[in-house]
């Protein structure tokens, strides 16, 4: 945990922050010494710090003014109260995309945040409960220190046919196992956790609706991410060892990568003062359903990394020499106009805000869930569009050693030169390029996330469908068909 009278104030000092925290981290099955300098860990570290490094660079993007301190803060800590802070998100998201060609990690913390300052003044008028009050203090604080907060929604599950108190195994939806004056001890799994080594908190929150028999399954509270009883194993992703080599040749996006541990929860205490839900069975869909809300248009961040694979996709055009070619540009045409079409839905989504009680604004939930649900399939379409330019190559290139070796690497450097204004090796680093983002390791952020991150396809379908008013737009038909007359 940082020094807690220094605030963190760009990305140097927030990689520092992660040191000497002591987490028990797995990966290949052993235990982690320092993941700050483990080589496959710090590329998704690395995209964290831009987050910080942007705020500090373009204050107007990344940051806004907390009316809890009454300073600038990271907007990823910032709750939004008007449709031009949620706007302000989206640009400052696909800007962060464009700048790390990845998932940065920050937004399940914010849009968790959001969701929650709307859902705890909620429970709180119902219930005389003082969840907004701490919420708002565990704000202010990590919004004072500048600090990483993980979103921890998503539980392993079990049978996904059951209930959480229909399991046959209890663990299998976090849960409460004790309680006293001071707080209540919690123990399960959360899986797919984004960036959660990579944050100084994690907020936990149930992932679906409860009932009454799910009381003990009803929490919501801050940890701090070094808390006694946390256990990390680190998701492998595909090419993710390419990390630890000593070139960069190989690697496509060498600095920045994603994260995703699998977190086990074995009787974790949460004090009081960090507790924001405990037992409200009732409010639970709400909480999934707003949050879910504002991190489906927060998947405009896959825009940004949009832009870099369409910026790759017309460099590798030009360095295989058929730039001009018409299919070429019109490729790219389809390639963009898709991945604005993205970009249209979520800010569409978060400009049709409207205010909730507590003063924070909800984007537009239809607007949402179909952004979301483009997502997950647009960005397969451009990754299929950008293979098809790139060719063959970029599943058969040979390896940085090869291209090193004195023999045979100026024979490899003369016969995989395209357009000769191209070098070799700028065409072998876009191709890794490409690669890296469709199926290796950051097709983890641009693909598979995509498809199942806030919710897989179905899920969106659902709240679309709850959503068409079909009962209205049958109406529409039947007066313009001449069936209902005189109800104008
Ligand atoms: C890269 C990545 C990052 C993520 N980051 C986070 C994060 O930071 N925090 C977080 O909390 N979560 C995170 N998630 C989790 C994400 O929200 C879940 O992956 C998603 O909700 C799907 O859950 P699942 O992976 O358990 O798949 P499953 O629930 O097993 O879904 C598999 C299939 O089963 C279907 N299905 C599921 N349940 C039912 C049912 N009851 N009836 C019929 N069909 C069903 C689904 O529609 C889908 O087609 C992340 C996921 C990924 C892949
Ligand atoms: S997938 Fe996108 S919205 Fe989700 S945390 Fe990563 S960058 Fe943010």
């Amino acid at each position: 945990m940082p020094d807690p009278m220094t605030p963190i104030t760009n990305g140097q000092e927030y990689i520092e922050s992660l040191r000497n925290r002591g987490l028990v981290v797995y990966l290949f099955g052993q235990r982690v010494a320092e993941p700050v300098d483990h080589p496959i860990i710090r590329p998704s570290i690395n995209a964290v710090a831009e987050t910080y490094d942007l705020a500090a660079a373009d204050p107007d993007l990344a940051t806004a003014v907390s009316p809890y301190t009454g300073t600038r803060v990271n907007r990823f800590l910032h709750v939004a109260t008007s449709a031009n802070d949620l706007v302000m998100q989206n640009r400052m998201q696909r800007r962060l995309g464009q700048l790390t060609g990845t998932c940065f990690q920050r937004c399940v913390g914010m849009d968790a945040f959001n969701a929650l300052h709307s859902v705890t003044h909620e429970i709180d008028a119902r219930h005389g409960t003082p969840y907004h009050r701490r919420l708002i203090e565990f704000l202010t604080q990590v919004q004072r220190m500048n600090l990483v907060v993980g979103g921890a929604m998503t539980d392993v599950k079990g049978d996904r046919s059951r209930a959480p108190h229909e399991q046959a195994d209890p663990d299998m939806y976090l849960r409460i196992v004790r309680r006293s004056d001071a707080g209540v001890w919690v123990t399960g799994a959360k899986a797919h956790q984004t960036g959660c080594l990579n944050s100084h908190w994690l907020v936990v929150m149930p992932t679906i609706r409860l009932g009454p028999k799910d009381r003990d399954y009803a929490i919501v509270g801050a940890i701090p991410v070094d808390a006694p009883g946390l256990t990390y194993v680190y998701g492998r992703q595909s090419c993710d060892t390419r990390s630890a080599e000593p070139d960069d040749l190989d690697q496509g996006n060498a600095r920045f990568a994603g994260q995703e541990a699998l977190i086990m929860f074995d009787d974790v205490f949460i004090p009081a003062e960090r507790i924001f839900m405990d037992g409200e069975v009732e409010f639970a869909a709400m909480l999934v359903e707003r949050f879910t809300c504002y991190h489906r248009r927060s998947y405009v961040c896959k825009t940004g990394v949009g832009d870099v694979l369409i910026g790759a996709a017309a460099a590798i055009a030009e360095a295989n020499g058929i730039a001009t070619a018409s299919h070429v540009r019109d490729k790219l045409v389809e390639m963009t106009y898709l991945n604005e079409t993205v970009f249209g839905t979520g800010m569409a989504a978060s400009q049709l805000a409207t205010p909730t009680a507590s003063g924070a604004v909800l984007p537009d939930d239809m607007l949402a869930n179909v952004c979301k649900h483009h997502v997950t399939s647009v960005p397969y379409v451009l990754g299929r569009l950008a293979q098809d330019l790139a060719g063959g190559l970029v599943v058969t290139l040979p390896s940085a050693r090869d291209f090193a070796h004195p023999e045979v690497g100026p024979k490899l450097r003369k016969y995989l030169q395209g357009n000769p204004a191209v070098s070799t090796e700028d065409r072998v680093r876009l191709l890794r390029l490409i690669e890296n983002m469709t199926m290796g390791r950051n097709a983890v952020g641009y693909l598979t996330e995509s498809m199942h991150g806030a919710g897989s396809p179905q899920a969106q379908r659902i709240q679309i469908e709850r959503g068409a008013d079909l009962d209205h737009k049958k109406s529409l038909a039947r007066k313009l068909a001449g069936i209902e007359r005189g109800k104008e």
